[in-house]
């Protein structure tokens, strides 16, 4: 029993490395003039130190789309991020959308790139602040030669560059 678990866990790893990467800006109509392509790990930033992620500017409610493929894992508010979405997507990357006027999905629905999951507003910290998508991706399975020098650099283990992400 033990052992079918440890091989049907296995099997479940390798297919979530293997799925394609399927990608789209995650805001409607935007494009890569919609954030500056420096502002990763830009420092200092705030209480959370280095900025891990990249910000799209749009005018408030234009939808949030989901970037790639995946299963909502959290759609909600938090102190910082305000309306949240987390989705799980392919190679077991963590991709984070914040700061959203209204949420348009919920937890456990699948998600395609272009499909809305929700609006651009200016929840959490980012009040009083131009509306604009905080967009993360995190690696659940982290790669320490990602890491360096800088602050937090160990950090990048973990977070992704959305920017170059979104540019390949
Ligand atoms: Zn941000």
């Amino acid at each position: 029993m033990l052992k079918k678990l440890a091989i049907l866990v296995a099997v479940l790893c390798v297919v979530g490395f293997v799925v394609p990467e399927r990608i789209t800006i995650p805001v409607a109509e935007a494009s890569r003039h919609d954030w500056n392509p420096n502002s990763f790990w830009f420092e200092p930033w705030g209480t959370s130190g280095v900025h891990k992620g990249i910000d799209i500017f749009a005018h408030l409610g234009r939808p949030v789309v989901s970037a790639t493929d995946g299963i909502v894992l959290f759609a909600g508010h938090l102190a910082k991020g305000g309306n949240v979405v987390v989705a799980l997507g392919p190679k077991w990357r963590i991709h984070y959308y914040a700061h959203l006027n209204t949420i348009e999905t919920s937890i456990f629905r699948l998600v395609w790139p272009g499909q809305a999951i929700g609006t651009v507003g200016d929840s959490g910290n980012a009040k009083g602040k131009p509306p604009h998508l905080h967009y993360s991706i995190v690696r659940l399975v982290p790669v320490p030669w990602a890491a360096d020098g800088s602050t937090q650099g160990y950090k990048k283990a973990f977070f992704i560059d959305p920017s170059a992400w979104l540019g390949r």
